[in-house]
């Protein structure tokens, strides 16, 4: 054959169908009715462009370019591959039952069932079926939460942040005069952009920080507040623990000092659980009805946290006090939607039978699963897990410590159990653990576990039997992929 040269080119040509003739095919008229004519019809001149700049090029066609069916084969699994959405359902294996970053509390059925009926029906989310009305949404919840808590009142909003910052809005109404006091041990950051200080600013308070880090004293408050002192605050150390030479003021101290001064207390309890954790074998956390019992006027707590329901920032108090934040115009930017309180409702009404609530709220069962059911568990996995991967690993089981998670009792930590992966000693070097990481993140519905101390701890809490099944089925996509 001639060398090609720029006088005597090699002349190629491409044996293409047309647009028209493709989409008339039967395969074409079936991807048009699946995605509409004006995307197939895109798809396919990009396919066809492509193919022709290959096939000129001198590239080896990735279809057979007169091939109709593989054509339309060809757009189709593209087509198919662009709709996948980027939201995927994940195992939550790393042993961190509410984690923010994975979508914290997993919803009850009731809860699902409701929001369900909220997406597809009108419903008299601010209509008063009695008057035939205009309502309030929060009516829709506020009974319950003031059965539930022992307070007058009660508003939800967006999250608990967005009930900070409301109550702050609300209560510290001169910019940047009103002193809101707060002790410096609790002026925490949460994660993300959310700290204390911070909000307070947006909010348009001014802080009044008092004591140190370690300590502070009753006296502290006692002498910050002046004229100007609109609110006393406590914030609950949800995500760390100050130990050692250390001294905080008790709410109903602080309480006391307010009354005396004509100064409500807010306490922002972050997790605000409802019930007693004690009571199912959990460490205890303060509830939001001991905080109102305690005095407090107004308590700001999570729906996504302990209480197991959706995002959610709930605010509960003295009537006066709620109906001044529902009348703040911020009240209406940081509200919560339909789904948010069709959610939550069912999921409050769970709490009036505490005894049931370990079977019923997903949550709780996932914190107080027992621990031979995830050794169980641990056991029917390893050696399925232990095959798919070869010699390359060593499948363990193994005692572990779950974390609650989402700043609920950050020192404590739940006896639990699963898979500990260690890489063959003659892998280390080469990052085995970390591509047996990225492997099981990269399965269509990906396992996610932590490495720490040279071993892929997989804990099996939030792994329940019923999901078992599905757990080990794509297992086997792992083989020859990770080593
Ligand atoms: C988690 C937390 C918040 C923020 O709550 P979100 O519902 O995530 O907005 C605020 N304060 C405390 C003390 C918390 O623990």
């Amino acid at each position: 054959m001639m060398e090609p040269t720029p006088e005597n080119p090699v002349v190629r040509t491409v044996n293409l169908p047309s647009v028209d003739k493709i989409l008339g095919s039967a395969s074409g008229r079936n991807l048009v009715e699946k995605y509409g004519h004006s995307r197939v019809l895109a798809e396919l001149r990009k396919l066809l462009a492509e193919l022709r700049a290959d096939a000129l090029g001198g590239a080896v066609p990735k279809v057979a370019t007169d091939d109709i069916p593989a054509l339309t084969a060809a757009a189709a699994s593209r087509l198919a591959d662009a709709d996948v959405s980027p939201l995927k359902c994940v195992f939550n294996l790393t042993g961190t039952v509410l984690h923010t970053n994975l979508g914290r509390a997993l919803l009850p059925d009731v809860a699902v069932q409701a929001v369900m009926r909220a997406m597809t029906s009108p419903m008299n989310l601010e209509f008063d079926l009695e008057t035939g009305k205009r309502g309030d949404r929060d009516d829709l919840v506020e009974n319950l939460l003031c059965e539930l808590t022992g307070a007058e009142a009660a508003t939800v909003v967006n999250n608990n942040a967005a009930a900070v910052l409301l109550l702050l809005s609300t209560l510290a109404p001169e910019r940047d005069v009103s002193e809101v006091i707060v002790s410096r041990g609790e002026l925490v950051e949460i994660g993300g952009a959310f700290r204390i200080p911070d909000i307070m600013l947006r909010a348009g308070a001014k802080l009044r920080e008092i004591g140190t880090t370690n300590r502070t004293h009753a006296a502290d408050y006692a002498n910050a507040v002046n004229p100007h002192t609109v609110l006393m605050m406590k914030v609950h150390c949800s995500n760390y623990a100050i130990s050692g030479f250390t001294k905080s003021v008790d709410l109903e101290q602080i309480v006391a000092l307010g009354r005396e001064r004509g100064i409500p207390t807010a306490v922002d309890l972050g997790s605000g659980t409802l019930v007693d954790l004690s009571e199912y074998g959990l460490p205890r956390e303060p509830t939001v009805r001991e905080t109102v019992a305690a005095g407090a006027d107004l308590v700001t707590f999570s729906g996504d946290k302990l209480l197991g329901g959706p995002q959610a920032g709930i605010i509960v108090g003295r009537a006066d006090l709620i109906a001044r934040i529902k009348r703040n115009p911020l009240k209406r930017a940081l509200r919560v939607g339909k789904l948010t309180l069709a959610a939550l409702e069912p999921v409050l009404a769970l709490y009036r039978a505490p005894e049931l609530l370990r079977d019923r709220l997903t949550t709780l069962r996932l914190l107080t699963r027992p621990r031979e059911a995830m050794q169980r568990q641990a056991e029917e996995i390893a050696s399925p897990l232990q095959g798919v991967l070869g010699g390359a690993y060593l499948v363990g089981t193994q005692a572990m410590l779950s974390q609650i998670g989402s700043g609920a009792l950050p020192v404590d930590q739940l006896p639990s159990y699963g898979l500990a992966i260690r890489a063959n000693p003659e892998q280390r070097q080469s990052n085995a653990l970390g591509k047996l990481e990225k492997a099981l993140r990269e399965l269509p519905r990906p396992v996610l576990g932590r490495i720490a101390q040279d071993t892929l701890w997989l804990d099996l809490r939030c792994l329940e039997h019923g999901q078992q099944q599905e757990f080990l089925q794509q297992l086997n996509l792992l083989r020859g992929e990770a080593q």
